[in-house]
């Protein structure tokens, strides 16, 4: 790979989290070349959580927009999908017909929701939840006593659950798998949420599949006849790496990068959900679809581009999410062979647990214990742990514990 230069003008691809935390780290980096960001969303930039969340309860767009007060003099092309990325010729050709030449070249252009195929003939609107748009349409059809199928127990189709719950609406959640959760959280917290869903009256179905709709029911693989007003698909996303991909940038369901946002192509970077990086705990390239990530990963290729000797970017993954009064916070990865637990892990309770994979920290996981999370997640990658029945003590101090041990 060649060095990580910034020549301008730069022109930034996508309009979400990750480009505005990487136009606003230039800006407030010094950098006064001309950017230019290209979104084929029509909003201004908003932010995503809260689409599950507060939107989907308050239906506020104005208090999820992304603060822009960094982004001085950035030229925002609203409405503009590009379709093109010549790399010889250091060009992006527009859908609207115009093309911009760079001299620098980042992709942020996120994801986008798998479908569903076998509802595509179903009456009812079937819906994926990315955008504001489909937030509003999703909350329009969220009424008192309306029937909502969910289908992926995933981060997604959880907290959607857990909102539409709190609107009066009857949800039912359909897994492929035998558990939920499975991408992103480990079995104990699985359990857990799971049992908080149930208690609140939401119908599961764990390790089904939708066939089809059969003019009055949506069928599962057991038969299994389930009639709906509304339909969400939480079924996972994959990467909007098909512009690299066309210009031969080398990818795999994400745009390859190392730390400093480098692609296999010589003045072209990407940031965010749309890329393939090392995860530098499990030490493989994965794709890491988190809030932290875009913002983060963001600022850090803005800096190392402006100044070649800044760290960096290397932060441990983490994500939070919020289900009824479970605030979950997780880093690291979820699968390990052995856990600590600390404290209760029971619904409602507050815990964390620690997940170890031969005898290494590799995840930790917070239930509403917000105040452990920053030390839990300086465990992660130590072998020299102090001695479990300490650990699972939740009464044992972690900051006064680790730092007496130089953990650090
Ligand atoms: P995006 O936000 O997807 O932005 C990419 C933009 O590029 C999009 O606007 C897209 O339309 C545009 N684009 C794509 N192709 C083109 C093109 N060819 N031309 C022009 N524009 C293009 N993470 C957490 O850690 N905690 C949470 O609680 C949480 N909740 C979430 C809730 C929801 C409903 C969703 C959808 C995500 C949530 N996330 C959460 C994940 C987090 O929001 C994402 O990781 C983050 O938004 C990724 O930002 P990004 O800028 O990389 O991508
Ligand atoms: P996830 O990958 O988290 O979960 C999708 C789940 O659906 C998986 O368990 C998947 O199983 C299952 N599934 C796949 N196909 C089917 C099927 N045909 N029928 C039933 N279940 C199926 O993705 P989400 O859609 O929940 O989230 C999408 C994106 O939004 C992610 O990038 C996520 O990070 C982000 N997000 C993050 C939040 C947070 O961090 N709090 C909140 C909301 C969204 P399998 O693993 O086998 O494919």
């Amino acid at each position: 790979m060649t060095e990580a230069v910034l020549q301008g003008p730069v022109v930034v691809l996508g309009g979400g989290l990750a480009a505005v935390s990487f136009v606003g780290g230039l800006r407030s980096g010094g950098f006064g070349g001309g950017i230019v960001v290209v979104s084929d969303e029509v909003e201004t930039p908003y932010d995503r959580p809260p689409l599950s969340k507060e939107f989907l309860r308050e239906g506020v767009a104005d208090k999820i927009r992304l603060d822009l007060s960094r982004a001085r003099d950035v030229e925002w092309l609203r409405g503009t999908p590009a379709c093109k990325v010549d790399t010889p010729r250091r060009e992006v050709l527009l859908a609207d017909g115009r093309s911009l030449g760079y001299g620098t070249l980042v992709f942020a252009t996120g994801a986008t929701p798998r479908r569903l195929p076998a509802l595509q003939d179903a009456p009812m609107p079937v819906i994926t939840l990315r955008t504001l748009d489909d937030a509003q349409r999703i909350r329009a059809g969220l009424a008192p006593g309306a029937r909502l199928v969910v289908i992926g127990g995933g981060v997604i189709g959880l907290e959607l659950a857990a909102t539409a719950r709190g609107l009066g609406a009857t949800v039912t959640v359909i897994e492929a798998l035998d558990r939920l959760m499975n991408r992103c959280a480990s079995g104990t917290l699985a359990a857990v949420v799971a049992r908080s869903h149930l208690e609140r009256g939401v119908d599961i179905r764990l390790g089904r599949q939708v066939t089809g709709f059969d003019g009055h029911a949506i069928v599962l693989d057991d038969g299994a006849r389930l009639e709906a007003d509304l339909v969400v698909v939480g079924i996972g996303v994959v990467a909007n790496d098909e512009l690299a991909r066309a210009a031969d940038i080398a990818c795999d369901d994400g745009i390859f990068v190392d730390r400093l946002g480098r692609t296999t192509c010589p003045g072209v970077y990407a940031i965010g959900d749309v890329t393939r990086q090392r995860n530098p705990v499990s030490g493989r390239f994965e794709r890491i679809e988190t809030w932290s990530n875009a913002q983060n990963q963001g600022l850090a290729v803005a800096r190392t581009l402006l100044d070649p000797t800044a760290t960096p970017y290397a932060d441990i993954p983490w994500y939070w999410s919020d289900q009824y009064d479970l605030h979950i916070q997780v880093a690291g990865v979820s699968m390990g062979d052995d856990e600590i637990v600390r404290g209760d892990a029971s619904v409602g309770a507050k815990f964390s647990l620690i997940q170890l994979h031969r005898g290494r920290v590799v995840g930790v996981t917070c239930m509403n214990n917000v105040r452990e999370f920053s030390s839990l997640k300086r465990l992660l990658g130590n072998e020299a742990l102090p001695d479990r029945a300490v650990l699972a003590d939740p009464g044992t101090d972690l900051r006064k514990l680790l730092a007496a041990r130089r953990i650090f």
